[in-house]
């Protein structure tokens, strides 16, 4: 380094105005590049990659909304009006707190917050189930978002797999699993089921397509 500064200094003040000129530009696509940083950061925190299941640890009541807005809005840690995104109610009723891309400090894990869509489920997991209603609505929700959003499988969380704590006390994953798979079965026989009607060429290729489609994925 220091053989080279003589040359570097002398360079310097020969181009002075050619140096003006060029850190002038440095500054321009540092900036440019300081704002697309920016711009893909925003971007990345908008996008939503995971999905994270919670219990909302109120034993059977209904309806349970209200009540965690206003635990949420006084927890000093979270003073939002709900961290989760979404409950799903113990008759499997919905309730949209936020658009997904609303971040929501319901993981307790920032990283996680601000990728992922929170679900909660009413009811206190230790002491109960969840009904069939509210896993019914959770399987067709998480499939519509995860359509959406195109989040596997693999990215689905509960609450204890990313910080230390009981919630959901409960295999919702498992479920959801398994009621994907009963749903996909299910669709695939209906679509065997009207491959065996006669019908016009076309429409047999789409519904043959359709079928390969559904193999692929059970
Ligand atoms: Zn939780």
């Amino acid at each position: 380094m220091w053989l080279r500064f003589p040359l570097v200094s002398k360079l310097y003040l020969e181009n002075r105005e050619h140096k003006r000129k060029e850190q002038a530009e440095t500054i321009g696509a540092r900036t440019l590049s300081f704002v697309l940083y920016g711009a893909r950061v925003y971007a990345t925190c908008m996008a939503k990659t995971a999905i994270v299941l919670h219990h909302s640890d109120i034993l059977n009541t209904y309806p349970q909304a209200e009540r965690i807005i206003k635990t949420h809005l006084n927890n000093p840690k979270i003073k939002q009006s709900s961290a989760y995104h979404y409950l799903i109610e113990r008759n499997g009723e919905i309730v949209q707190f936020h658009d997904e891309e609303f971040i929501g400090y319901h993981s307790g894990n920032w990283l996680m917050n601000v990728r992922s869509i929170g679900i909660c489920l009413g009811g206190d997991f230790t002491r109960e189930k969840p009904t069939e209603s509210q896993i019914f609505t959770l399987v067709g929700l998480v499939t519509d978002i995860q359509r959406r959003w195109g989040i596997p499988l693999s990215q689905i969380f509960h609450h204890r797999d990313v910080k230390a704590t009981l919630c959901p006390a409960y295999d919702l994953r498992g479920a959801i699993e398994e009621g994907q798979t009963t749903l996909l079965a299910k669709r695939l026989r209906t679509a065997e089921t009207a491959l065996s009607r006669p019908m016009r060429p076309e429409r047999r290729n789409l519904l043959s397509r359709l079928i390969e489609r559904l193999r692929g994925r059970s």
